[in-house]
């Protein structure tokens, strides 16, 4: 099907609009069940397939909707069976897709911007620059098409079975700034007839956008990691750009807002380590005395270095002795182990191909400023 195609394409749509979709079109809401039912339980992207489905409404799908996901361009598997897709979202854009496998999991990690408009200083997809919004289809298509591709080479024909038990929105882009299509790609993760994945097995990552995790709260109040990377908003202004608009007083208020909508649950605070930078244990002792009063795990993420990133890897003791630190004070701690380091699959290595819209020679310049005088500041 062409990218232009005139056709519907039914990825964009969550139950509510699937059911819509079909009564506009005179079907009844069970009808629209058993459709949902085929492509995201069954995966399957072929009206012809759909056998239990009325002739005449296959016969008006097929004269005006399609199921298209993103089209793979590439497919690289590491040597500890990590998995990464490149898919293509048109005019020279592609976004990368990985999987985890795990004893008791498979995580798949989903892309939902083309690019990045945040800046972080430590990140590759931040470094392309920011083109567009992924679409519901898109989103969620990444999940579609990872759960056929692993079963289709697994031989499962059981929709039992699934291959993917956990997904987090931990790859290229902000979810919170694609909030509509996110929030509708939640759902369907979520619905039991379409992925069934419980809330707590889906995450979303965020830098901190702190109206639009209220939004998601309401919305879907799915499991939530945040971006943290510094204790104090001097540091974190110049890690995180993002910190000069929603400074952590207001993130952490934030934080206990969310948390108030899933009061068994706890937010998980990302924190990349950065050698030199923030890694020291007196900013493990400042992070223990910002984050109290939130119910919180943190997952410390030694940094991985990508072409001029001009920051460094912290050392794997210094790693262990904040870790140690934080979890003598009550706090679990885990350290994110690097997968897929041969297919560049790694957290923060996600470049894919944007076509960047913004003015990137002027922030790459900003960007490189900064990380300098935060490596010489160390010295
Ligand atoms: N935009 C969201 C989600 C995508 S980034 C967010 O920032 O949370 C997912 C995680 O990867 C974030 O915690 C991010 O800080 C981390 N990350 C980015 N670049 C990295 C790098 N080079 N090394 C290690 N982790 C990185
Ligand atoms: Fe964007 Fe997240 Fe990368 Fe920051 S870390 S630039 S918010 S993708």
């Amino acid at each position: 099907m062409s990218e232009n195609s005139e056709r519907v394409n039914l990825l964009n749509f969550d139950r509510d609009g699937l059911i819509a979709y079909c009564e506009s079109l005179g079907e009844k809401r069970f009808r629209a069940v058993q459709l949902l039912r085929w492509m995201h339980k069954h995966c399957v992207g072929d009206f012809d397939k759909m056998t239990d489905l009325a002739k005449s409404f296959r016969a008006k799908l097929e004269a005006s909707c399609e199921i298209r996901g993103p089209v793979a361009i590439r497919d690289k598997i590491s040597s500890d069976g990590t998995r990464k897709w490149l898919f293509d979202v048109g005019s020279g854009n592609a976004v990368e897709t990985v999987f985890i496998p795990e004893d008791d999991r498979g995580t798949l990690c989903i892309s939902t911007q083309a690019g990045c408009a945040m800046g972080c200083l430590f990140c590759s997809t931040g470094k392309q620059g920011f083109n567009r919004n992924l679409t519901t289809a898109e989103i969620i298509g990444q999940l579609w098409h990872a759960e056929k591709t692993l079963r289709e080479d697994a031989g499962v024909t059981d929709p039992a079975d699934r291959i993917i038990s956990n997904v987090v929105l931990m790859g290229m882009g902000e979810p919170l700034q694609n909030l509509d299509n996110v929030i509708a790609a939640l759902k369907l993760m979520l619905d039991d007839n379409a992925y069934g994945l419980s809330r707590r097995r889906v995450t979303v990552s965020t830098c901190g956008l702190t109206l639009q995790m209220d939004k998601l709260a309401q919305a879907v109040p799915v499991a939530l990691a945040v971006s943290l990377h510094a204790p104090d908003d001097e540091l974190r202004d110049m890690i995180m750009p993002i910190n000069r608009k929603h400074p952590l007083a207001d993130l952490m208020a934030a934080c206990k807002r969310y948390l108030a909508h899933a009061p068994r649950d706890y937010i998980t605070f990302e924190y990349v380590m950065l050698g030199g930078v923030n890694d020291s244990i007196a900013h493990a002792k400042a992070l223990v005395k910002l984050v109290k009063g939130v119910s919180c795990k943190f997952n410390l993420i030694p940094f991985n270095p990508f072409a001029d990133s001009d920051l460094k890897k912290p050392e794997a003791a210094t790693v262990k002795a904040f870790q140690d630190y934080l979890m003598g004070q009550g706090i679990v701690t885990t350290i994110r182990k690097t997968r897929g380091d041969d297919i560049d699959a790694a957290c923060g290595q996600l470049a894919g191909s944007i076509k960047d819209k913004t003015r990137r020679a002027e922030r790459l310049a900003e960007q490189k400023a900064r990380a300098t005088f935060l490596i010489k500041e160390e010295k």
